[in-house]
This record gives structure tokens, C-alpha cells and sequence, in this order.
């Protein structure tokens, strides 16, 4: 390995075919996350643009949002919040369906997690067709929560997750496609 590093954030993805079935280009982010220079330029770049404005939580959605999300929280030094898939967070909780190329999918938070007016930034590695995002700002918005912005490693923008945020008004920034 070279004393200076010049890799993009984009060399630590590695992309696995047909996972989880045939058809699909998986991006896989454990790459990125396993090498102390990628992982460190992936924080630091989702929290740049939000860096000294009014944030009072990072939510994170399961599972690689929680990796990024808690390494976000700590620079910001606010506190983290996990969304997660059903059945998962032990609390009173509430749930937003959402599609999936086959059937739905369910995405909860503790009811306690967010006070209202709490301004907050939702972190996942990997916006598709957006639909998980648009749960997790619902989630955020039924506790009173103001969706500051939405922050990916990754954006596909052929599956129209980031036309459709940034069509309800959200705010989105991804590193790389
Ligand atoms: P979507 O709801 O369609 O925007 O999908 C986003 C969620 O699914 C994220 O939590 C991603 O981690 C995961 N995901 C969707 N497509 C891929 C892909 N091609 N590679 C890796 N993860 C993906």
C-alpha cells in the first residue's frame, strides 16, 4: 500500500452480480468500510454539507445506515436514532409500510425517539428507487420531526429514488453513483 493514498471513495466499492438474486448489481459497502481512509472520506463527506447547521439527531436506516449514521452522530455530536425493519426495536413503536419489487415491507421507530420540532438527517448507504427513505421520513415526520436532509454513499438515479425525494421537497446528497 502507498504511503498517500489517491483512491476515490468510489475504488472501495465492490460490486457483487446477481446478489441477492439473478439481475441485481449489489453494491457492496463492507469494502468501504473495512479500509480506514475510505471509511473515514465516506463520514466526512456525508456530513460536510450539513456541518453547522441546526441538527438534532442523525437517524440511520438498517442496516448499513447504522454504520454511517453513528459515525455521523459522533462528528455532529448529536444523538443517533435507528430505523428498523419490523419486529426488531423492543419499545412502543410506530410502522410505515412501504413497496418492494414484490409484496411490502414494514420500517419502525421507537415512538419516543424524536420530540417534535427536532430537526433531524436521515443516513443510509444506498438510494434506490427511494422508497425506503420516503418511510423513514414519514416515521420522522409522524413524531413531529423536520427532515433536514437525506445522505447516501451511493445513488442510483436510474431507479428514480432521488427524482422522487427531491419532488416531495427533501433535500438529497449522495457521494457517488
Ligand atoms: P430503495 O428503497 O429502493 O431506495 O432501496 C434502498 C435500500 O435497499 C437501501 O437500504 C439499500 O441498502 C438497499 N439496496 C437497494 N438496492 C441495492 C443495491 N443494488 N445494492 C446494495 N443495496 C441495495
Amino acid at each position: 500500500r502507498p504511503l498517500r493514498d489517491t483512491r476515490s471513495l468510489r475504488d472501495y466499492i465492490r460490486t457483487i452480480v446477481d446478489f441477492p438474486k439473478e439481475g441485481i448489481l449489489f453494491r457492496d459497502v463492507t469494502t468501504l468500510f473495512a479500509d480506514a481512509r475510505g471509511f473515514r472520506m465516506a463520514v466526512d463527506q456525508l456530513l460536510t454539507p450539513y456541518a453547522g447547521l441546526a441538527i438534532d439527531k442523525v437517524v440511520g436506516l438498517e442496516a448499513r445506515g447504522f454504520i454511517l449514521g453513528g459515525a455521523v452522530a459522533h462528528q455532529l455530536s448529536v444523538g443517533f436514532v435507528p430505523i428498523r425493519k419490523k419486529g426488531k426495536l423492543p419499545g412502543s413503536v410506530i410502522s410505515e409500510a412501504y413497496a418492494l419489487e414484490y409484496g411490502e415491507a414494514v420500517m419502525e421507530i421507537h415512538d419516543d425517539a424524536l420530540k417534535s420540532g427536532e430537526r433531524v438527517l436521515i443516513v443510509d448507504d444506498l438510494l434506490a428507487t427511494g422508497g425506503t427513505a420516503a418511510a423513514g421520513i414519514r416515521l420522522c415526520e409522524r413524531l413531529g420531526a423536520g427532515v433536514v436532509g437525506c445522505a447516501f454513499v451511493i445513488d442510483l438515479p436510474d431507479l428514480g429514488g432521488r427524482a422522487l425525494l427531491e419532488g416531495m421537497g427533501y433535500d438529497v446528497h449522495a457521494l457517488t453513483a
